[in-house]
């Protein structure tokens, strides 16, 4: 048996000289003010155990992990008739970029692409007003961690409406392809507060739990979705869950993860533990450098990588 909390303290103790690597994303001005000099992990494994080092209580903005929250949730309101919405094929393009949406009229890559999470975010959207949708994903997002203290930073969220001039662009330009339904305006109204969701790398670990429990919490008892859907978001965050660099994710790591800009990585070691990893500083992908460090640290000394130990 690996002494887990060993694994994390020297991974946490070899880290500490390149802690600040990286450069925080700017072109969202909120984030542009975070301290690169920060580092947290947390594990929590099937049997409900819970281990962590350095700044893994601290609240970050988990952007677009969040993608795989309102994936589970957009599956769970249209089941498998998402995917006339949206591919599942990795685009091996940066995740805002807006070349492919035109040649395959205005269906995205896949759900982790801001093209493909904002017709997500459409979908889970219909029948509500935009303050009810973003109400709802706090709700699960709360119901997943079992944490009511999980927020929304509404400063992220404001700051990224106005500069989202991109995402803007990707949603103006899907609506045209009749690939969003309702008014861009109140998409993007869910998209960036979706994004702007605050966690710490425990309550995070925590959410994402079911997708290493075949769809259900243990330490909650609730069962989210079934074992098929829980491999099948696991596959496509192998797949593309660090857009262009999701090959490299794979190679290094050999885990389902998902990123996002504010730092922070959820990944997936099926039937053992959920892991989130958070270090501001990115790489030249806009994946946390650190973070991918860490983790291809974490599955070289436990041997979780789904590809063999
Ligand atoms: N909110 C960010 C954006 O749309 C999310 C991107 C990310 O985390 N990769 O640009």
């Amino acid at each position: 048996m690996t002494d887990l909390q060993a694994v994390l303290d020297s991974i946490y103790t070899e880290l500490q000289p390149r802690i600040g690597e990286g450069k925080v994303a700017d072109y969202i001005p909120e984030l542009a003010k975070i301290d690169p000099a920060q580092f947290g992990l947390s594990v929590v494994t099937v049997d409900g155990k819970v281990y962590s080092v350095g700044d893994a209580a601290v609240p970050f903005s988990i952007q677009s992990i969040s993608k795989v929250f309102m994936l589970t949730l957009a599956l769970g309101k249209v089941g498998e008739g998402l995917w006339k919405r949206v591919g599942r094929e990795p685009s091996g393009n940066s995740f805002n970029s807006i070349v492919q949406l035109e040649q395959e009229a205005g269906i995205p890559r896949n759900p982790f692409i801001n093209a493909g999470a904002i017709a997500v975010a459409d979908v889970v959207l219909a029948g509500h007003e935009p303050r009810e949708a973003i109400g709802e994903v706090l709700r699960f997002v709360r119901y997943l961690a079992d944490d009511e203290t999980v927020t929304i930073d509404d400063k992220v969220a404001k700051s990224e409406t106005q500069t989202g001039y991109r995402n803007f662009a990707l949603a103006n330009f899907m609506r045209a392809y009749k690939n969003i339904d309702h008014p861009v305006e109140h998409v993007l109204g869910v998209y960036f507060h979706q994004c702007a969701l605050s966690m710490t790398c425990e309550q995070l670990a925590r959410a994402g739990l079911f997708l290493a429990a075949r769809g259900a919490n243990p330490m909650t008892g609730h069962s989210v979705v079934s074992p098929k859907r829980a491999r099948r978001i696991n596959a496509l965050m192998l797949t593309c869950g660090h857009y262009d660099g999701s090959g490299d994710f794979a190679y290094h790591v050999g885990l389902p993860g998902k990123s996002g800009v504010g730092g922070g990585i959820f990944a997936v070691a099926p039937g053992i533990a959920s892991i989130a990893v958070w270090s501001p500083g990115l790489n030249k992908v806009g994946n946390s450098q650190l973070g991918a460090v860490a983790l291809e640290m974490l599955a070289a000394r436990t041997g979780w990588s789904v590809f063999g130990d």
